[in-house]
Formats: structure tokens, C-alpha cells, sequence
């Protein structure tokens, strides 16, 4: 790796999220420049995302202004831009308004959410991946009851219907959410609503939820779902979503107005116009060493990463990107000293999914844990790994006050009107049924 004569190497960091943070945070204090470029201006904590979007947490509760996290960092400069181009000869990398040179890149810009082709989810289903989808679904849910307690037969149970999509770890965990929100302090609030009357489903097309972790764990979470008064539906497969109802492959409909995504995410289509190569699930093929093939000085980590570990790729979670954008980054220093780069190897941690109050299950190496220690761990887990003390501080009263007095204070509809909120919504993605067909 060479720099231009008297000058440090420039390193370049696209994304600030879990890769390209611990990737930012190696390089911090050593002998380069680095440039973290991220389109938002904050690091979100995405375990904790479906919290936001069940009212129970506050987005500046998970999030982090990247500045701020490498404010004692003089070699690490934060820009916030989005990179729309990567010109792997001339080695720049581009947003709107300019050209950035690098000695070494690290791209960490994460995924996005995969419809899997299904027939209008991209446009009517609600995604669960970013700050941007969480904070419209916290507010469209409410806005449902507000509409319901005026509404009466078809439109009143369609208002009160909410569609899960996707049974892994994120749709359980906003499952099991929403059900306590519904449950607990909406159902308090909304006097003229029964319980009876509102529907949380969840649909996974796969004949279990959970896939991945041990049997009893799975069977355990659809259990507690249950008994918090989620319907589950196993081996469903959605073919389309539309502004008020979800067909199923089996040939029945569930009428909603709520269908949320957590069915999947793959790698962002764009990169392939920025000339890398996209192998399955659109992620970027890797060498053990993390870098493209033929290309030393470019790394990819994260989500977009396509790396396998005894025939299986590994998975797109939170510790793999971690570990990869420490690795990436103390690959850069080994090339810059003139030694060689080392390969990879993924440290499981485990796997988590919270159902709701006391009730997780935890499969740490061979243990399975559920029930109140695995809880106890999913809280200890989420609270050590969130960045910054005041979140870590709020995230705590916030849980105590909601296990003590369960009433959730995040409940406050922004914007004011639907209009507005469609006026948010990036283009492509509606969101929000027309008034005339008789919402809110
Ligand atoms: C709702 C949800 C819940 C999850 N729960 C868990 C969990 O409980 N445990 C777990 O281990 N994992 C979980 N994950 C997965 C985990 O969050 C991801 O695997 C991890 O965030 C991937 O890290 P990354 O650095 O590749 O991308 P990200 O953390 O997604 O960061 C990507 C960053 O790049 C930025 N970016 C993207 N494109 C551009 C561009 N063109 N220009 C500039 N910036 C760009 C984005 O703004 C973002 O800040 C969850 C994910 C989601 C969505």
C-alpha cells in the first residue's frame, strides 16, 4: 500500500454502522488519515431498532452522532455524504459534490431490505431496516387506533389487523413488541377498542421461526408469542401485499393496513453499478483477507460481505461486522508496515431474540438459555454493546419504567398528518393508504 511521498496513507471508510465504526475506531490514533463517510449523520444501534418502532424506545435513545463518537480522534475527519460512486482504477471513491483519493478503502454501507420480488411489498409493506422505517411505523401504528376507535365492520378489523413478515430474529422480537404496546398501554388508553378485536400475525414462510437456533428455542418463542396474543403462522408464504390486504400462497388474504418487512436483507443494489462484483443475496464476494480478489487495497466488511466459514457464508449480524471492520483495519496497518495480511476467522458470540417482558432465548455456544436468564443476558448483551453512556443511561431507565410501569412514553404521532408522512416516505414507497380509501 503506498501513499503519495511525504504523506500518510488516506484510508477511507464508507459507512458509519458496526463494520465501519470498529473499522474508524482501530485506525483512531495510528499513523494515517482516515475519512468516515456516512449518509447519515449518526450510528444507529439496529438491535434495538424494533424498539423505536414499538414506541417503547426514543431514536436518539439507539443512535449516535458519528462525530461526536471520534471527536478525541484528530486523524479520523467525519463527512456526512453518500457515496454514489467507486472508481476502482483511478482509486476515488465519489459522492455528489466531489472526488475522494484513497490508499485503502473500507466499504461498510451495510444492506437493505429484500422483498424477494413479492408483488408490492416494496411499495405497501413497511421495511424494518433504518431509523428512517422505524420512526413512520411507530407513528402509523398508533395512528391505526386513533382511526379505529372512529371506525366501524370491515375498516375498523382491517385497522386493527397488524402483519408481521418474517420470522427471524427482528420479526419476532417487533412481533412480541408490538403485542405488548397493543396489549399494555394502547388497549389502557383506547377504552372503546377490545382486546378480542385486534390481530398481531405473525407469517414466516419456513416451517418454524427462528431458523438457525436450536429446535426447543424456536418452539419456546412461538409459545410465548402466543400467549402474548400473536397469532403464528408457519410454513405461510406472502405473493402481495397491497394497500389493505396481504395475499397468501395457500389462496386466503389477511386484511390489513399493517404489514411489516423483516423477511430479509440483501446487499445494496448500487454497488454493482460502482463496479463491484455481487455474487448471492447481492453481497460482495471476499477473500479470507477481506479485500477484493486482485485488489489489496479495497475491503469489504459487513453485511455486504460475502466470506464463507466451512461452506456456510457467514451471517449478516452485528459481531460479524464488528469483527470484520477491526480486522479490515488491522489489515491496513500489518500492508502499511510491510507486513502481510492475515485471514479472517469469526468469533460466534451466540444468538439472541427477545419475545418481550422476561421471556428471551439465548443459544451461547452448546447452552440454550430462556425464559428470565436468557433476558438477564439479552439486557446485559444490548446495554454493554450500545454506543455512549447517556443512550446506555436512557435505555435503562427507559426499560425500567416499562417493566415497572408499563406505559410507554414514546407515543407521539409526527408528523401531524398523513400527507406529511408521505411526503417523508423516499420515493417508490407509499406507505401510507390514500385517505379516500378510507384510513386515517
Ligand atoms: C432491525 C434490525 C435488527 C437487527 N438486530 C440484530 C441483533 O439483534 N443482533 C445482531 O447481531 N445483528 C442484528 N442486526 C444486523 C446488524 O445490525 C447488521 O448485521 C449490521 O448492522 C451490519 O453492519 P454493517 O457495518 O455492514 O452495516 P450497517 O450497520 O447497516 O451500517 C451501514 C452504514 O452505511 C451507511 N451507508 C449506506 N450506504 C451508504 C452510502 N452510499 N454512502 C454513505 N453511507 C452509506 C448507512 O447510513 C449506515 O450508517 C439487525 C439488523 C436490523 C436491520
Amino acid at each position: 500500500m503506498s501513499a503519495a511521498p511525504g504523506t500518510r496513507p488516506h484510508v477511507v471508510i464508507v459507512g458509519g454502522g458496526f463494520g465501519g465504526l470498529w473499522a474508524g475506531r482501530t485506525l483512531a490514533g495510528e499513523d494515517v488519515d482516515v475519512t468516515l463517510l456516512d449518509r447519515r449523520n449518526y450510528h444507529t444501534f439496529f438491535p434495538l431498532l424494533y424498539q423505536v418502532a414499538a414506541a417503547e424506545l426514543a431514536p436518539a435513545d439507539i443512535a449516535y452522532p458519528i462525530r461526536s463518537i471520534f471527536r478525541r480522534a484528530p486523524n479520523v475527519s467525519v463527512q456526512l455524504a453518500e457515496v454514489v460512486g467507486v472508481d476502482l482504477e483511478r482509486r476515488v471513491v465519489r459522492t455528489a459534490s466531489e472526488e475522494i483519493p484513497y490508499d485503502a478503502l473500507v466499504l461498510a454501507p451495510g444492506s437493505e431490505s429484500n422483498f424477494f420480488g413479492v408483488e408490492g411489498a416494496d411499495r405497501y409493506a413497511f421495511p424494518l431496516r433504518w431509523m428512517d422505517d422505524a420512526i413512520p411505523l411507530c407513528h402509523h401504528v398508533l395512528r391505526r387506533f386513533e382511526a379505529a376507535e372512529g371506525a366501524t365492520g370491515d375498516l375498523r378489523r382491517r385497522l386493527l389487523t397488524f402483519v408481521v413478515v418474517g420470522g427471524g430474529p427482528t420479526g419476532v422480537e417487533y412481533a412480541g413488541a408490538l403485542s405488548e404496546l397493543v396489549h399494555g398501554p394502547l388497549l389502557r388508553d383506547f377504552r372503546g377498542i377490545s382486546p378480542e378485536e385486534v390481530d398481531v400475525v405473525l407469517v414466516e414462510a419456513g416451517p418454524t421461526v427462528l431458523a438457525g437456533m436450536a429446535e426447543e428455542l424456536a418452539r419456546y418463542a412461538i409459545d410465548r408469542l402466543e400467549r402474548r396474543g400473536v397469532e403464528v403462522r408457519v410454513d405461510t408464504t406472502v405473493e402481495a401485499v397491497t394497500p389493505t390486504e396481504v395475499r397468501l400462497r395457500n389462496g386466503s388474504a389477511i386484511e390489513t393496513e399493517t404489514v411489516v418487512w423483516s423477511a430479509g436483507v440483501r446487499g445494496d443494489p448500487r454497488v454493482k453499478e460502482w463496479g463491484l462484483p455481487t455474487g448471492r443475496g447481492g453481497r460482495v464476494p471476499v477473500t479470507p483477507e477481506l479485500h477484493l480478489a486482485g485488489r489489496p487495497e479495497v475491503f469489504v466488511v459487513g453485511d455486504l460481505a460475502w466470506l464463507e466459514e466451512e461452506g456456510q457464508p457467514l451471517p449478516q449480524v452485528a459481531q460479524v461486522a464488528i469483527q470484520q471492520g477491526k480486522h479490515a483495519a488491522a489489515n491496513i496497518l500489518r500492508e502499511i508496515r510491510g507486513q502481510r495480511p492475515t485471514p479472517f476467522r469469526y468469533r460466534d458470540l451466540g444468538m439472541l431474540a427477545v419475545i418481550g417482558r422476561n421471556a428471551a432465548v439465548a443459544e451461547i455456544g452448546r447452552s440454550a438459555f430462556t425464559g428470565f436468564v436468557a433476558w438477564v443476558i439479552w439486557l446485559t448483551i444490548h446495554i454493554t454493546w450500545l454506543v455512549g453512556f447517556r443512550n446506555r443511561a436512557l435505555v435503562l431507565v427507559n426499560w425500567a419504567w416499562n417493566y415497572f410501569l408499563p406505559r410507554r412514553a414514546v407515543r407521539l404521532i409526527l408528523p401531524t398528518s398523513d400527507d406529511a408522512v408521505r411526503a417523508l416516505a423516499p420515493p417508490g414507497r407509499a406507505r401510507v393508504r390514500p385517505p379516500e380509501d378510507g384510513g386515517s
